[in-house]
């Protein structure tokens, strides 16, 4: 199989990315500082920062493509442990990673775990003060639909905060980068679950994905208001902040 160039249709495209997290699950942590170089460190604290959680025990968040639960984590301690995250994912096996970290850091009383696809939401509208999601919109295969599960379960005045790899806006750094995830990134993937086409692919879905003014149109035309973001690492990854009003 090959899983790159080539067009696959969406619930073959959802299919390939649990593959890819089943797979890497237990290694992902290690496998996202290898190819990140740590930067994901730095970005996802800058994303936290920016949301800046409420310290209340009424503030709810859902981090959505949650994942081994790096972000959920770093909203419960922004907030002193008062704050609540639900983590959502579609792939059970990152779940239990996180719920299995979670326990260790001693968070777990902040956190519920929620397996389920970001485009039917099980939630009641207006639930969340604000939604998060990092690294994970490429890969839902309807971003629209993904968007607007997310302006539905916003409560008005909540914010969306979505972190995605983006179009790197530096000559120079670009043809590292390129270098960097086509030849690096599945090498390494190859090299840790023997598998290097998985890799591919979420390369590929990187090259795929809408660049920062497309992407914030996205958002607008999903209803949120004050559509902006901000360039983190020349945009090897972009922050887009919306808010339902
Ligand atoms: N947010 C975490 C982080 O930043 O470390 C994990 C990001 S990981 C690159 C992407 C996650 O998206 C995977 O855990 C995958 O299972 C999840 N995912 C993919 N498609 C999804 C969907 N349709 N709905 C919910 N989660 C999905």
């Amino acid at each position: 199989t090959s899983y790159g160039f080539r067009q696959v249709g969406q619930g073959e495209k959802q299919a390939l990315v649990n593959d890819v997290f089943h797979k890497v699950a237990k290694r992902y942590d290690i496998m996202n500082d290898v190819m990140s170089m740590g930067l994901h460190r730095a970005w996802k604290d800058a994303m936290i920062s920016a949301l800046n959680p409420r310290r209340s025990e009424d503030y709810k968040v859902l981090d959505v493509a949650g994942g081994t639960g790096d972000i959920a984590f770093r909203i419960v301690e922004a907030s002193d442990r008062m704050a609540h995250a639900t983590v959502l994912d579609i792939n059970g096996s990152m779940l239990s990673v996180g719920a299995e970290r979670a326990e260790k850091k001693g968070l777990s009383p902040n956190l519920t775990f929620v397996e389920a696809n970001a485009e039917e939401l099980p939630f009641e509208a207006n639930s969340f003060d604000a939604y998060t999601i990092a690294f994970g919109i490429r890969n839902v295969p309807r971003i629209d639909v993904a968007l607007s599960e997310a302006y539905r379960v916003l409560k008005r005045g909540g914010r969306l905060l979505v972190l995605e790899f983006s179009e790197v806006e530096m000559p120079l750094l670009d043809k590292v980068y390129d270098a960097w995830s086509f030849n690096a990134i599945p090498k390494f993937g190859q090299m840790v679950t023997g598998d290097a086409e998985p890799y591919q692919y979420l390369v590929e879905s990187i090259r795929k994905f809408p660049n920062q003014r497309d992407f914030a149109a996205m958002i607008t035309r999903a209803g949120f208001a004050r559509a902006t973001f901000t360039n983190y690492t020349a945009g090897i990854a972009a922050l887009h902040s919306g808010w339902k009003i």
